[in-house]
């Protein structure tokens, strides 16, 4: 699972952006009828990605590794080649001839589909931006051309449980044999071309580095590739310790939207951050300490908390495939497999420095509009990289189950529609609880909490932007609309917003204690009641809202320090 922005500001991808496209009055066109962006259509949707460069600092990395690297951006090369495939069939020849064509509305063309990775803009809806694009395909080409769903539903329920299994999984496509008949054919087979020159270059990458766990996974990576078995290398992946974290494969299941079965490639390629990674050890050894802390009835308290999944931290230096397409990709959560979530739970990857990038060209931006005068200067990427650290780290803290009349449920079930945004909500203001916790305590330095409040305040903006369809975005609503009931958010006669900080600690460790009761009770109707109060658009916020549409939506990698490691070790 792939989140684009991280906890606090997630939902970008609804359709909150400026209108590239307008809209019709007139008897609805159907898509593959819709008018074309001209040039200036196209500017506006590649305005809305600012282009910035990704570096990172691999001057202390010894040649071995910088060789390494090389190879390992070299296979993501080619794995997007594979990726532009699984989309539409049409897809590589139409970017071959795009990039051929010089003239002004050719190369912005070009653009927006590399942008989007194909003749359709991700954020208005899939229209077309390319003469000749036909409507994006449902389920890409996982499924021969001209089948349809039920056809293939009814093959499937036809075969042997075996294949079946096999037909569901992640690693085949449906293709049609020279008699017209259905039949499965592995990944291995489908894309060997790339899939050879990959495994070949991933075992050049695993005999230069000197790191056993790297070694390990490239190497068994690069034989899940020629054998279509992912699991000894998504357990290899799992154990990766190493100051180079590759993410490379078929992972997610988003472009086949009729069955969610088949896995698209992508890439990415990381760098550990050796900092964030200590701050993070640092903070589980005070996990017990804070769950013994939490702000709600003592016999709540988990006298035991459990181990907690796998965190990295990382610094990305090249991305490629379903990774770099639209919205850029903030965090992940792999291995999708679920016997190996099942054995092993599953990692979660952040992605550092694209963050920093967000929070610079996109949550600074915002904070001119939204913060008081006094309160712009009060925001920190290091108060929000920490949040969100800490929002992750608190999802593991607070009840996940409630005993009822001698049985024990998960509080999931309990409080079911509303559960997620509630949960979020709780991750979030505990998080800020639980730093103020270590600011107090003096394991986090007082400057943080200079920063902390009001970076929280100017996120919030972001993540609320794009709606509230989905449980970030909701999450984000409840926790304005109390704190602005509690008049720890003021707005001022201008509508900008600030801090009071003289009620902010107070009102987080309130509904921090609130949250933390109705999941501990399992309190559906208490939910459901503080879901309908908070839960939706308040209009001060709307007014601002409203003042930010020229603010880009995200960011669009430049890879400088790939480029150079691919110019040295060519
Ligand atoms: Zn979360």
């Amino acid at each position: 699972m792939k989140l684009k922005v991280m906890p606090l500001l997630l939902a970008l991808t609804a359709n909150a952006a400026p209108l590239i496209y307008a809209k019709d009055a007139a008897p609805k066109s159907t898509e593959s009828q819709a008018k074309l962006p001209d040039i200036k259509g196209l500017e506006a949707i590649l305005k809305r990605f600012k282009a910035v460069e990704l570096k990172v600092d691999l001057s202390k990395f010894p040649e071995s590794e910088k060789k390494a690297l090389a190879k390992m951006i070299q296979a993501s090369q080619v794995i997007e080649t594979i990726y532009f495939r699984q989309i539409w069939s049409g897809n590589e020849a139409m970017k071959d001839s795009l990039a051929k064509d010089n003239s002004a509305l050719g190369k912005a063309r070009y653009a927006a589909f590399m942008l989007d990775k194909g003749p359709w803009s991700l954020q208005d809806d899939h229209k077309p931006t390319v003469p000749g694009a036909p409507h994006k395909p449902e389920a890409g080409t996982y499924y021969p051309e001209g089948s349809t769903k039920a056809e293939i539903e009814a093959w499937i329920a036809s075969l042997p449980a075996a294949e079946q299994a096999s037909a569901k999984g992640f690693f085949t496509v449906v293709r049609k044999d020279a008699a017209g008949k259905l039949k499965l054919v592995g990944y291995n087979e489908e894309y060997k071309p790339e899939i050879d020159t990959a495994a070949k270059l991933l075992k050049e990458a695993a005999a230069l580095t000197t790191q056993p766990t790297l070694k390990d996974f490239l190497n068994k990576r690069a034989d899940a590739f020629l054998s279509n078995k992912y699991y000894d290398s998504d357990v290899a992946w799992m154990k990766l310790d190493a100051s180079i974290e590759p993410t490379i494969g078929p992972y997610e299941t988003y472009e086949d939207e009729w069955f969610s079965a088949k896995a698209a490639f992508e890439s990415f390629i990381t760098i550990r951050d050796e900092a964030e990674t200590a701050k993070l050890a640092k903070f589980s050894a005070e996990l017990q300490g804070l769950e013994d802390n939490l702000p709600f009835d003592p016999k709540f308290r988990n006298p035991k908390i459990g181990a907690l999944a796998p965190i990295r931290v990382v610094n990305s230096i090249y991305s490629a495939g379903e990774a770099n397409r639209g919205i850029q990709t903030a965090a992940y959560n792999l291995p999708n497999d679920e016997k190996i979530s099942a054995e092993m739970g599953t990692k979660r990857t952040m992605l550092k420095n694209v963050q920093e990038l967000k929070f610079e060209n996109v949550l600074t931006p915002i904070t001119r509009i939204a913060l008081a005068k006094k309160d712009q200067a009060k925001i920190s990427f290091e108060s929000f990289f920490t949040h969100i650290l800490m929002h992750e780290l608190m999802h593991g803290l607070g009840p996940s189950t409630v005993t009822v009349d001698g049985k024990t449920v998960t509080v999931r079930d309990r409080l079911q529609n509303n559960y997620s945004a509630l949960e979020e909500a709780k991750a979030d203001v505990s998080g800020l609880w639980a730093l103020q916790h270590l600011i107090d305590k003096g394991t986090l330095s007082q400057e943080m909490e200079k920063t902390l409040y009001t970076t929280y305040l100017a996120s919030s903006f972001r993540s609320v932007r794009f709606g509230l369809n989905e449980a970030h975005g909701k999450a984000v609503a409840l926790q304005m609309n109390y704190l602005l009931d509690a008049k720890a958010f003021v707005v001022a006669k201008d509508g900008t917003f600030s801090v009071d900080e003289s009620k902010i600690k107070g009102a987080i460790k309130d509904l921090t204690g609130e949250l933390l009761t109705i999941q501990a009770l399992g309190d559906k109707t208490k939910a459901d009641a503080f879901a309908k109060k908070y839960m939706v658009m308040n209009p001060k916020i709307q007014a601002v809202l409203n003042k930010l549409t020229h603010i880009p939506t995200d960011i669009r990698p430049i890879f400088t320090t790939a480029d150079e490691l691919l110019k040295t070790y060519k």
